[in-house]
């Protein structure tokens, strides 16, 4: 689900990762999953997004240098027979934070984060 809309005066969201209902001031309560006092600014969320869309993007461009290191310095870093899917493995890791950190920033899509608390057993916030 993207956050915000393209409606100007809807410039609150629900603080919620799964609801992200749009409202048009900081209501009480969430009319869509219920939670009290919940409500962000759009634009603030947007900030956030970029901040933490970039540090993703950074962080997987960092393990993408690390595994073509690992790669052209093979000799001495890793044992000969080092499996390929090894190095898919990482560049899958390095690429998925790619993906959402982009997604994030440029979109506004929060598909990675929901993914990550999905990952330690946090379905609803
Ligand atoms: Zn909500």
């Amino acid at each position: 689900m993207k956050a915000g809309t393209d409606d100007p005066t809807l410039k609150y969201v629900c603080r919620n990762l799964w609801c992200r209902c749009p409202a048009a001031q900081p209501l009480e309560k969430c009319p869509r999953c219920g939670l009290a006092a919940n409500f962000l600014l759009i634009s603030r969320l947007r900030k956030a997004h970029i901040i933490c869309g970039l540090l993703l993007t950074l962080g997987g461009g960092v393990m993408w240098c690390l595994s073509f290191a690992i790669l052209e310095n093979n000799e001495w870093t890793i044992p000969k027979r080092t499996p390929f899917w090894a190095f898919l493995l990482i560049l899958g890791l390095g690429g998925l934070p790619i993906a959402g950190g982009v997604s994030l920033a440029v979109f506004g899509r929060e598909w990675f984060m929901r993914m990550i608390l999905r990952c330690f057993g946090w379905r609803q916030a």
